[in-house]
């Protein structure tokens, strides 16, 4: 087994077991994954197994890919969730009977050249941002070799090969992506820095890689100018309608147990998660209570480079969404405080961060309208803190 590079508070994720991952998404299996299961199964729960079940073909037209079973209800359950989240194939046959999609997630691992592993944790998932908050140190890397029967294992088992990154026009090198993504990582351990201010400078650094800067001279400066960045940044917090957010808060609610959303009146979720553009006040990014976790955040973002879908492999790069979605994650928190009468707190601000990615991820925004490519930076933008007409958060 290569070893596993995985950010260290992942080393301790441990599923909660509430089955907030097993609905409303489809579960894919392999076909021999199936055959496995089938054989598995008794006859009665065999029969009808395939109803309704969804086929993937690869583009030969020939060559099934996948198959999505049938899910149940109308919050569309896995059909093997019980009552109270256990799943009951892991339960009665063990996890060696279960398809790698739910052994792995809600790690994705990447084969990389020199034939370690990387193990990328979503941030949709309850646990991972709760393993982000266990502290506010800086986010560290681990190069780990577990045992077989450790979860990271499990988890990096069948590796996609990390797929060739590209910014803007331009393609990078895997030691060109990855000295780029190590001075990004870096810059982000500054516990000195704001991470607003952070998130700017790296975006800057982005901005002139995909405009055509060699990636041997891309760095993360120590200070940018506020502006034209602030004012992208507000925005995508703009970006979208209070009812899309409404609707997709509300499908990611299933992940949400530390902030009691059911207590809010849903007639008025979506007013509340209109934008407003004093949303810095109450969000208050900049807070120094915010700061630890914004950057590990960020960091561990910032890591998790390749895209996790299947038609996004060949030039997924994940770092196209990543201001823009902890731009909605801040427009989110403004408005769940403002509907629920509750502060910014840590476990409002983590979850409005899951629901953003649930959000961003759902909506797959193009990447052409991610970050850098929104960025001016030519003509020379307006010196000082603040350009007219834009607040500073
Ligand atoms: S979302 Fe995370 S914590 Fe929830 S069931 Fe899935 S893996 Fe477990």
């Amino acid at each position: 087994m290569p070893r596993i590079l995985v950010p260290e508070p992942m080393t301790r994720f441990k599923c909660n077991e509430r089955g907030c991952c097993c609905q409303e998404w489809r579960i894919e299996f392999q076909p021999e994954e199936l055959l496995v299961l089938q054989r598995a199964l008794p006859p009665e729960q065999r029969r009808g197994l395939l109803r309704r079940a969804r086929a993937w073909i690869a583009e030969d037209g020939e060559t099934l890919e996948g198959i999505e079973l049938a899910t149940e209800g109308p919050d569309c359950r896995c059909r093997f969730l019980e009552e109270g989240g256990r799943c009951a194939i892991h339960a009665q046959h063990g996890p060696e009977v279960l398809p790698h999609l739910c052994v792995r997630y809600p790690g994705f691992s990447f084969l990389r050249e020199d034939g370690e592993v990387e193990l990328h944790f979503d941030t949709v998932c309850p646990e991972v941002l709760a393993r982000l908050a266990e502290s506010d140190a800086p986010l560290d890397l681990v190069s780990v070799d577990p045992p077989a029967d450790h979860h990271l294992s499990a988890r990096a088992r069948e590796p996609v090969t990390a797929p060739p990154v590209s910014v803007g026009e331009q393609a990078l090198e895997t030691s060109e992506f990855e000295g780029c993504r190590d001075r990004i990582l870096e810059a982000l351990r500054d516990q000195d820095r704001d991470a607003l201010e952070l998130l700017a400078a790296v975006s800057h650094a982005l901005a002139r890689l995909g405009q055509g800067e060699p990636p041997t001279e891309f760095h993360v400066e120590r200070e940018v100018p506020w502006q034209p960045f602030g004012a992208w940044f507000d925005d995508c917090v703009s970006a979208h309608d209070g009812r899309i957010l409404g609707r997709y808060l509300k499908l990611y609610a299933r992940f949400v147990f530390d902030v009691p959303l059911a207590s809010g009146d849903p007639e008025t979720l979506d007013a509340a998660l209109a934008y407003r553009a004093d949303w810095a006040d109450r969000v208050a990014p900049r807070a120094a209570e915010h700061q630890g976790l914004l950057r590990r955040y960020l960091a561990h973002r910032y890591f998790a480079a390749y895209g996790f879908y299947r038609t996004s492999r060949d030039l997924a790069f994940n770092y196209g969404s990543a201001a823009h979605t902890l731009a909605v994650a801040f427009r989110l928190a403004d408005g769940i405080s403002r509907w629920l009468d509750r502060p910014v707190d840590r476990p409002l601000l983590l979850m409005s961060i899951g629901a953003a990615e649930y959000f961003s991820r759902a909506l797959r925004i193009d990447r052409q309208a991610m970050p850098w490519f929104g960025l001016e930076l030519d003509p020379a933008p307006p010196q000082g803190e603040d350009a007219p007409g834009r607040s500073d958060p």
